[in-house]
């Protein structure tokens, strides 16, 4: 068998289209640049929006301005992240990463009091402006600005906190990535001492030995562990930060601005959650059902991604690259040609690779460049639906590249419309492929896991998480504090269902999210049962769901979820709405179960 490529081994990205390397003199005359103009701009507009002296065409040119320099100042940190994430233990990446992030934070000083003065526009000043045809692209994000407004805190204030941030939340973050970035996992794997990074080292998790999965998950949150003092202080001071936060911009809730930025209605998740949580049985009935298909008694969380045949064959990356493109074309055709370009234009970094950043993403910038995806590509089934889940959200960047800035990124509720629509795309192309009955039960597992994993899962993540800044505004988290605060909302998931390793309450050690973006998690819960729902619909109506389906990716987050749902006949407030999306599990469970 020919396994070259199987790892991916020499698919780097290429980011010279960007920067020529984290020493190109164009990232410091691009910042200077930029900061030239951004003085200019304050001196040009700082007093006159508020204060009613711009009509409505001014104030649209001011917009377009403001958002060329937001792009501008964006550019060099977006490129050092990128450097940093392809190689945490880069010292210029490091270096760059904090150079570009002050610069950009000095920038965004200068041009604080413009959205300050937007917000500040009285109701009455509002109908007179907006009337301007200009305007009009320029509509949402007015709104979406001022619904921050009783949240907003004084020019001088913002500026502090943002000044503070620095040394706050922003320090905690980046010394949450540099530490786990640098841990390295000590494991015996086949009689044989290795050192692994922790995408090797999770990659166990789907071994067929049952006692290597174990000894591989308990090795990567032992060693969590060792960090404890950090990763408790980090998540710590987390939580304070936000309960400051919330408490300086009067937020009752500590969810309620993640629920602002989503430009969800509270009560909206609320309901999605609960509907998720009274079909916990449901996981507990395929947990189940794995036990049999594994020939064990009862499943024990590191038996829940366990390959149920023993024999897995190994997709080199070229495959994998084919099947995705070819599963999207049977979707739609831009979907193929979008994808095909991330691979020939080199926008994806797929190669397993020391000192890489763990996980997967694809990150954009600007409308007006493309984005880019990140990936460590180890050749398993789960990493070819990996591919195709950022593919897929690189598709989504690409369509809504027709938004201007403020309107192009999807709100986070939609923000995986596309991604997880394209991992269904991808196993149906492969269920068509194959009457085997052994293959056809390993795709169904695949998915009914993806599911687990973002439907059930991330519900359990964010009632943790909500639970956890609960509990820290009574004070001082210990690590065992909220390994058991963990343990509790993991077992209302898993029932009797499942056995957790006792190393398991090191598992929120581990979780990015609850770090990098707070109550992200409930947003995969929502995107993932919407697309269920969309998925059916396809199903029922084939190609012509297909240009609706575009047009929802192309408004990119020009409108609210609720609304752009709506165009497809989608109402998020019935609560039948989600029950739908369970409905369409249990078909895949009872599919599965066909197959016996
Ligand atoms: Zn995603």
């Amino acid at each position: 068998m020919n396994t070259s490529g199987l790892k991916a081994e020499g698919t780097q990205w290429d980011l010279s289209e960007l920067y020529s390397g984290p020493e190109d003199l164009r990232i410091e005359t691009d910042l200077a640049e930029t900061r030239q103009r951004a003085e200019v701009f304050a001196h040009t507009y700082r007093g006159k929006i508020a204060s009613g002296q711009l009509d409505g065409s001014a104030l649209a040119h001011a917009l377009a301005e403001y958002e060329a320099l937001s792009e501008l100042e964006h550019r060099p940190s977006f490129y050092a992240s990128l450097l940093f994430a392809a190689d945490t233990q880069n010292s210029k990446a490091q270096q760059l990463v904090q150079h570009t992030r002050e610069a950009a934070t000095a920038i965004a000083n200068l041009l604080v009091f413009f959205t300050l003065e937007l917000i500040a526009l009285d109701e009455e000043q509002l109908p007179a402006l907006l009337a301007a045809p200009e305007m009009a692209e320029y509509r949402h994000y007015l709104e979406v600005l001022r619904r921050f407004k009783p949240h907003t805190l004084s020019e001088k204030e913002e500026q502090l906190l943002n000044q503070k941030h620095l040394t706050g939340n922003s320090a905690f973050e980046q010394l949450y990535q540099e530490l786990t970035g640098s841990l390295r996992f000590t494991l015996t794997v086949d009689g044989e001492e290795r050192e692994l990074t922790d995408g090797e080292v999770m990659a166990l998790l789907r071994h067929p030995d049952r006692d290597l999965r174990e000894r591989a998950f308990t090795t990567f949150l032992q060693t969590h562990a060792n960090h404890s003092l950090v990763l408790t202080s980090v998540l710590n001071n987390i939580l304070l930060d936000h309960k400051i936060d919330c408490e300086l911009r009067h937020y009752d809730d500590v969810v309620m601005p993640t629920h602002l930025a989503n430009e969800i209605a509270p009560q909206t998740v609320e309901a999605m959650m609960q509907t998720v949580e009274r079909h916990y049985p449901l996981a507990q009935e395929y947990f189940r059902l794995k036990a049999r298909l594994l020939g064990i008694a009862k499943l024990k969380n590191t038996d829940l991604y366990a390959p149920i045949e023993a024999e897995v064959e190994k997709i080199p990356f070229a495959q994998a690259r084919e099947l995705i493109v070819t599963a999207f074309g049977q979707f739609s055709e831009p979907f193929a040609a979008i994808a095909s370009d991330f691979f020939s234009n080199r926008w994806i970094d797929a190669e397993v690779r020391s000192g890489k950043r763990g996980g997967a993403f694809c990150a954009a910038f600007s409308p007006r460049h493309h984005p880019y995806v990140l990936c460590s590509y180890n050749g398993t089934s789960r990493d070819v639906a990996t591919v195709a889940h950022e593919l897929g959200h690189g598709i989504h960047y690409s369509l809504s590249r027709r938004q201007n800035l403020f309107n192009y990124d999807a709100p986070l509720v939609l923000a995986e419309t596309a991604s997880v629509f394209a991992e269904i795309v991808l196993t149906r192309h492969l269920l068509l492929q194959t009457q085997n009955p052994a293959a056809r039960r390993a795709l169904l597992c695949g998915l009914l896991e993806e599911i687990y994993g973002t439907v059930f899962r991330q519900t359990a993540l964010t009632r943790f998480e909500m639970v956890a800044h609960q509990q820290r505004r009574a004070g001082h988290l210990t690590a065992e504090d909220i390994g058991a605060l963990w343990l509790q909302e993991q077992e209302k998931l898993f029932g009797s269902s499942v056995e957790m390793i006792s190393a398991y309450r090191w598992g929120w050690t581990y979780i990015s999210h609850f770090i990098h973006s707070r109550f992200y998690c409930y947003s995969y819960s929502f995107g993932e049962l919407l697309t269920l729902a969309l998925f059916q619909r396809y199903l029922d109506k084939g190609a012509a769901f297909v240009p609706g389906y575009i047009t929802l990716l192309e408004s990119g987050g020009s409108q609210r979820p609720e609304r752009a749902l709506a165009q497809l006949g989608i109402d998020i407030n019935q609560p039948e709405f989600w029950d739908q999306g369970f409905r369409m599990i249990k078909g895949f469970l009872d599919e599965l179960q066909a197959t016996l």
